[in-house]
Formats: structure tokens, C-alpha cells, sequence
């Protein structure tokens, strides 16, 4: 049974190649990131701020937290979040709500409940040192900040959003920054996983370099 982890800073492309290689080896895939944001989302829709809460307020959030996947499509209690949780209004406080202690054992839980015994493709930040760390197939993908940030700038004009090249930068620095500084769960390209530069790869030749790298 295959378990494969993919972990990187924002824009390095692990979304569109998760989804390629899910597809090729017919198995589930797992966008970590979207169910962090669906998280962010669902508490910013109940004023709970970004900061130090005790973890019953979590918990309390967790207990009515309900997510689906259908397709690309992600519901949160039956609704179709997909496209809101990409708003730059979550997007500038996913990274400071994923930082607590309490949320993130909590969302560890629920994936690795998910994953349990089934092949699957997931994708994140912690997957390869926190959620599948005995998995013999670890990834860390990564690209220059420049053509990361050239990627995110395109997808959002491709999307008809308003976008601006220099905070897309700032943005993104700013969320990784934060990623890898985490105290649990930070963003750490590990010794154990195989790094990938997808600066000047396709998307096919990243997955050509996942597939011939796998330990089944
Ligand atoms: O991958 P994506 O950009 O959608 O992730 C959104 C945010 O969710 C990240 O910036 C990070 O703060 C958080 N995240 C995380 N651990 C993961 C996946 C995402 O902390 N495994």
C-alpha cells in the first residue's frame, strides 16, 4: 500500500501535482492545506481571532466541523467552500490559526483517521514529518520565490481575480515565513525526504520524478 507525502512552502506546485499522481496511480489524494483553511474559515465565521484560546474553544469548533470532498470540490456541513477558502481574507490568516498546538493535533488526527490503512496522496507541510512520518515515500517540493509567485499571480488572473505580482510576494513570504517557524508542524524540507526543484520541471516531469522514486 502506497502512502505518498508531499510537503512544500506555497506555489511550489504540490496541489496540481498531488492531483496528476493521485490520478496516474488511482488513489485517493488529500489537500491538508484546504482543510486548515476550512478550518480558519469556519472560525472566522464565529469571531473566534486568530490568538491564544483555551482548547475546549477548539474543541467546540472541531465538534461541528464537518468536511467532505467530492472531486476538487471541498463542503463544509454540506456547503461548497471551495472557492471562499482561496479569499485573501483566509489566506492571511490560515498559517497564525494552523500554528496552535491543540488545532493541530486535532486536524492530525483527522487525517491520519482518513488515511488509515488506504493509499492515498497527500499534500501539505507537515505530511511527511507529522502525519505519514513512517511512510517510505516523502517529498519535499519546492521552486524559486520568484516562479512561485509568478504561478499564484497566474492562477488568480486566470481565475478573473484582481492580482498584483509584488504582494503576491509579500503575501506568500509572509505565510511561509510563518509556516516554518511553527513551533509544531513547521515547514522543514527533512533529511528522510526526497527534495524536488520544480523551478524549470513540468508538471509531468515532477510527477515522472515522484513515480520513479517510489518505494512500493
Ligand atoms: O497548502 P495551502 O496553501 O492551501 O495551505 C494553507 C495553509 O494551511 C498553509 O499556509 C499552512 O499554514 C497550513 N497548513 C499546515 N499544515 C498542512 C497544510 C497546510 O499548517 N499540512
Amino acid at each position: 500500500m502506497v502512502q505518498i507525502a508531499i510537503d512544500g512552502p506555497a506555489g511550489a506546485g504540490k496541489s496540481t501535482v498531488a492531483k496528476a499522481l493521485a490520478e496516474r496511480l488511482g488513489i485517493l489524494l488529500l489537500d491538508t492545506g484546504a482543510m486548515y483553511r476550512a478550518f480558519a474559515l469556519m472560525a472566522i465565521r464565529q469571531d473566534i481571532m486568530p490568538e491564544e484560546h483555551p482548547d475546549s474553544v477548539w474543541d467546540r469548533l472541531f465538534d461541528g466541523f464537518k468536511l467532505d470532498f467530492a472531486g476538487q470540490r471541498t463542503f463544509l456541513n454540506g456547503e461548497d467552500i471551495s472557492d471562499e477558502i482561496r479569499a485573501p481574507y483566509v489566506e492571511a490568516v490560515v498559517s497564525q490559526f494552523s500554528a496552535f498546538r491543540h488545532v493541530r493535533s486535532r486536524m492530525v488526527a483527522l487525517q491520519q483517521e482518513i488515511a488509515a490503512g488506504r493509499p492515498v496522496v497527500m499534500e501539505g507541510r507537515d505530511i511527511g514529518t507529522v502525519v505519514l512520518k513512517d511512510s517510505p515515500n516523502k517529498f519535499y517540493l519546492s521552486a524559486s520565490e520568484e516562479v512561485r509567485a509568478q504561478r499564484r499571480h497566474l492562477q488568480n488572473l486566470q481565475k478573473g481575480l484582481e492580482s498584483d505580482l509584488d504582494s503576491v510576494k509579500e503575501l506568500m513570504h509572509k505565510r511561509d515565513t510563518s509556516d516554518m517557524n511553527k513551533e509544531v508542524g513547521q515547514l522543514v524540507a527533512s533529511p528522510e525526504s526526497i527534495y524536488i526543484d520544480s523551478s524549470e520541471k513540468t508538471v509531468d516531469e515532477v510527477v515522472e520524478a515522484i513515480i520513479s522514486q517510489l518505494v512500493i
